[in-house]
């Protein structure tokens, strides 16, 4: 499809910031709000029946939806909360409203989400323009049943992401890592999306599937036509709008040059990862889907420092029985033929969510991670018998997210225990011997480190949240992405402290946020302590690369440095001047 009002000849560039490297053209496929929710299709007489078939279910099905929100808020004590819930249940059984969604249906012969959405739409106009305050004040209730209707509706997926184009660039306004968690690798060739930012899960995502993202690049939507060619230009943080002939042939160069590179950092994959001086250090990968694993290997990973088991349950809708975690990290685990895998238990809230689970006003410091698991009891056991079942086909070790609290270690060590006795009394085969570690990731537990290492066989620090959370910056805010800084003196300080507590008790830790994924950073963290790396699969030739131009003196005489500073620009500078030359060589020299 083309945008008439623009000469064919003209290119349009669409500025924004890469975060993952990579080119690709492709038709756009724009995923605006509307156009995501609610697609309007005309049906057939015969279909009708069917429609109402499936409001019946729908509405069904989001009033055990809420009841269950409702009923979980009131153990909770949370009867406030809880009695919002009940006016979402009265706005259900609005039957004035369903009936005109019916004859909707049977009259105008539109499918029941286009139905359904179009008379809340109506419904919320007509409130929004009366005088009823009390009324005004009830629109959001009314939307938000008519979300969880509609997502029951469209089988809880996006419909823009079922019915992809082939081959697709998605634009969106912003990519929630809910929603790429289900996207489909082969299918989708970039990202970019008008708000955004590096740190988010989203960003980490495409570089993970080696897939070019742009974020940050302002309104485009209303300018893109969907269908349009577009180029998406990770490296430089572009999107191209209406190509050249001659601009598609110079891509189709990049193409096959970053093609080339990467086959060449493939090549290196077999070197051993060690400093300018000998000392020894360890690559691991981090994965989020088990289709990574192939190109974690051909990185030369030394195993998996970290498996996101979120994204499986993201895409499952959120039920996945332990028999089919079993047959995901089982398959895993006898791909890594004996190396290392480290499953993360589900990391949920913060920016993932399941559907069902209730937005929040602070969702990172809200209902995550091992807060959501240990309120979840089922799940977590039913996670933690997966993985040590999946331990019995090699070598795992189980990590924990958000750990903030001992009364929480007290607790997750209680259901490990429960996991492990039930096997045991059904005879099922696991590991006897499963390494569990913290994924230290607030300054809370980077300071209490030396209590956790005494608990924990490893810590692991995830400095994507600790920086988060350390400095009071959202990682996946745009607005504040320039105080996102990994060099900043006080992070390095907590770093420090988790590496010394870690050393002091014996145990090894592993940084496995991104910041080890950055040349100049992962020198510092060397000279902080660090010998165990973990991150997207296709940095590790390049930090394997630039760590052993690095001695181990001149690394710890730098962090010391470091740590005097008071400003990242300082601690940036002081890198550079030491090794930025040695770092910029080419791959191969
Ligand atoms: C981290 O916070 O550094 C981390 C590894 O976890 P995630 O990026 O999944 O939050
Ligand atoms: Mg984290």
């Amino acid at each position: 499809m083309k945008n008439m009002d623009r000469p064919d000849s003209l290119e349009v560039y669409h500025h924004g910031q890469g975060v993952s490297t990579g080119v690709a053209y492709g038709p756009a496929y724009l995923i605006t709000p509307d156009a995501l929710r609610v697609p309007r299709r005309e049906i057939s007489p015969d279909e009708v029946e069917i429609e109402l078939a499936r409001l019946h279910d729908a509405l069904a099905a989001t009033r055990a939806d809420i009841e269950r929100v409702r009923t979980a808020l009131q153990r909770a004590d949370k009867s406030d909360e809880a009695a919002i819930f009940d006016s979402h249940l009265l706005i259900l059984e609005d039957e004035a409203l369903l009936e005109s969604v019916r004859d909707r249906i049977r009259h105008d012969r539109v499918n029941v989400e286009h139905a359904f959405s179009s008379l809340v739409l109506e419904a919320v106009d007509r409130i929004e323009k009366s005088e009823n305050s009390y009324l005004r004040e009830r629109v959001r209730d009314i939307r938000d049943v008519e979300h969880r209707v509609i997502r029951f509706l469209l089988g809880q997926r996006e419909p823009a992401v079922g019915d992809l184009l082939q081959n697709a660039l998605l634009v969106a306004h912003d990519l929630p890592a809910t929603l790429t968690a289900e996207l489909d690798r082969d299918r989708i060739l970039g990202f970019a999306t008008e708000l955004g930012s590096p740190n988010s899960h989203t960003a980490i995502l495409a570089r993970s599937l080696e897939i070019p993202a742009v974020v940050d690049l302002g309104p485009v939507l209303q300018r893109l036509s969907h269908g349009e060619l577009v180029v998406l230009d990770g490296r430089e943080g572009l999107l191209i709008q209406n190509p050249s002939p001659d601009t598609l042939a110079e891509y189709e160069r990049i193409k096959a040059k970053i093609e080339r590179k990467r086959a060449e950092w493939v090549s290196l994959a077999g070197v051993p990862g060690r400093t300018a001086d000998g000392e020894p250090l360890t690559f691991l990968a981090n994965i989020e889907f088990n289709r990574e694993v192939d190109a974690a290997l051909a990185f030369g990973c030394d195993g998996i420092g970290l498996y996101r088991t979120e994204y499986l349950f993201l895409q499952g809708g959120g039920d996945v029985s332990e028999e089919e975690q079993l047959e995901v990290y089982g398959g895993i685990v006898r791909r890594m033929e004996g190396r290392p895998v480290t499953i993360r238990t589900l990391d949920l809230g913060g920016d993932k969510l399941l559907s069902g689970m209730e937005p929040e006003d602070n969702p990172f410091l809200g209902w995550r991670a091992v807060r959501y698991c240990l309120d979840r009891p089922e799940v977590f056991l039913g996670q933690m018998r997966a993985i040590l079942r999946a331990g019995a086909h090699g070598n795992v070790a189980m990590m924990i997210p958000m750990i903030t609290a001992m009364e929480e270690v007290d607790a997750v060590f209680d259901v490990l225990e429960s996991a492990r006795q039930s096997l045991r009394s059904e005879g099922l085969s696991h590991a006897e011997r499963c390494p569990v570690g913290a994924l230290v990731e607030t300054p809370g537990a980077a300071l209490m480190a030396k209590s956790l290492a005494e608990r924990f066989d490893f810590l692991s620090l995830g400095t994507n949240d600790l920086i988060q959370y350390a400095l009071a910056v959202d990682r996946g805010n745009r607005r504040v992405a320039h105080l996102y800084q990994p060099f900043h003196p006080a992070v390095l300080k907590l770093v420090r402290e988790v590496v010394d507590a870690a050393d002091a008790a014996g145990k090894q830790v592993t940084v496995c946020g991104e910041m080890g994924s950055n040349s100049r950073a992962a020198a510092l963290l060397l000279g902080l302590g660090v010998r165990s790396f973990s991150m997207v699969a296709a940095r590790i030739p390049r930090i394997k690369q630039v760590l052993g131009r690095v001695s181990l003196p001149e690394a710890q005489e730098i962090a010391a440095e470091a740590l005097e500073q008071i400003d990242s620009d300082s601690v940036k500078a002081i890198i550079e001047n030491r090794f930025g030359e040695r770092f910029h060589r080419a791959p191969s020299a």
